[in-house]
């Protein structure tokens, strides 16, 4: 679907996930994508279609220009590099993590098991070792042939995109911004309905939430006329779905201060007493709950850097208290 003069809308599928399509842009004349899709054929003869609705093909693309490294938008590209020589272009942190992680997955494991315990998960540790093997794969690093620093400038034809980092949904996460179009690529960074999973992982020793909040400041008084995120629908008023963003984690930030008035409690005591969109705590299988407790890590680490709550470790668990 044309979205604005030259910028197509790709819909590439993903069976088995509730958002049902990762958004692929076609910029025309660069014959540039923004984004891919998951990997897999379906999404592949998707994606070959809609190109040649455009009267163009795989092989004919230049480059791919990354907003993050999740797999439903990155997986895709080995699949278009099997037929054609692109270029990717991704931020300079989406490599330094791929750098990271090929020296430390032998002790991915030991690391998630660690965390869950730290998280006060420790009754899943013998769920989780069934899943031991899966966490031994070896990474399989993509290649990034050119990485952009925050504000960096792609002159291509028929577009001049401005690179905007925004960490929190990930830490190399981008925006692009066409100041000519007034549009504003966002990535997963600000989506329409949903709320970008932000997270944080006991080794990591970050702020994720304090980068999304200050990331959303970044991006929320563009001029922009029309917002094309990775997911869900195209908008119009960024800076309304800013601010609903913005009301969305303090009121989370209430919540969780508000979980803490019954004493000192784990990560997952938290994550437990808080009201999830998706689904209530309780049918949550492990790995909803895991991705729960790493999204309430974060909110206990924004609210402990800002010494509104105190952390210790007791018995190798983490406990939380208002300060
Ligand atoms: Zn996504």
């Amino acid at each position: 679907m044309q979205v604005a003069d030259g910028v197509h809308q790709f819909k590439v599928p993903m069976r088995h996930n509730p958002l049902g399509y990762t958004y692929s842009y076609y910029l025309k004349e660069a014959e540039t994508l923004i984004d891919a899709g998951i990997p897999g054929w379906d999404a592949y003869s998707a994606l070959e279609k809609q190109l040649q609705e455009q009267d163009t093909h795989v092989k004919d693309l230049e480059r791919i220009i990354i907003t993050h490294m999740h797999n439903d938008h990155v997986g895709l590209i080995e699949y278009i590099r099997e037929r054609g020589a692109v270029e990717t272009i991704a931020h300079r942190i989406a490599e330094e993590h791929q750098q990271a992680q090929i020296k430390w997955y032998k002790d991915m494991y030991r690391n998630i098991s660690e965390e869950l315990q730290l998280l006060g998960g420790g009754s899943f540790q013998q769920f989780l070792s069934r899943f031991e093997h899966a966490f031994r794969e070896d990474p399989k690093p993509l290649r990034l042939d050119k990485l952009v620093e925050d504000d960096a400038a792609l002159d291509l034809p028929g577009v001049k995109l401005r690179v905007i980092w925004t960490p929190g949904h990930a830490a190399e996460h981008i925006c692009l911004h066409d100041a000519e179009r007034r549009i504003l690529f966002s990535g997963d960074h600000v989506l329409p309905k949903i709320t970008s999973h932000v997270s944080e992982h006991t080794w990591e020793k970050r702020d994720p939430l304090g980068d999304y909040l200050n990331s959303l400041i970044k991006v929320r008084d563009l001029p922009v006329d029309l917002t094309l995120p990775g997911h869900e629908h195209s908008f119009t008023s960024l800076p309304d779905r800013v601010s609903q963003l913005f009301k969305h984690h303090e009121a989370r930030l209430v919540e969780v201060k508000e979980a803490l008035k019954g004493g000192k409690s784990t990560v997952f005591d938290v994550a437990s007493a808080i009201h999830w969109d998706s689904r209530p705590w309780l049918i949550m299988d492990f790995w909803t709950k895991r991705m729960a407790a790493t999204e309430t890590y974060a909110h206990l680490v924004y609210l402990r850097n800002k010494s509104e709550i105190r952390e210790e470790v007791i018995d190798g668990v983490l406990r939380y208290s208002l300060a």
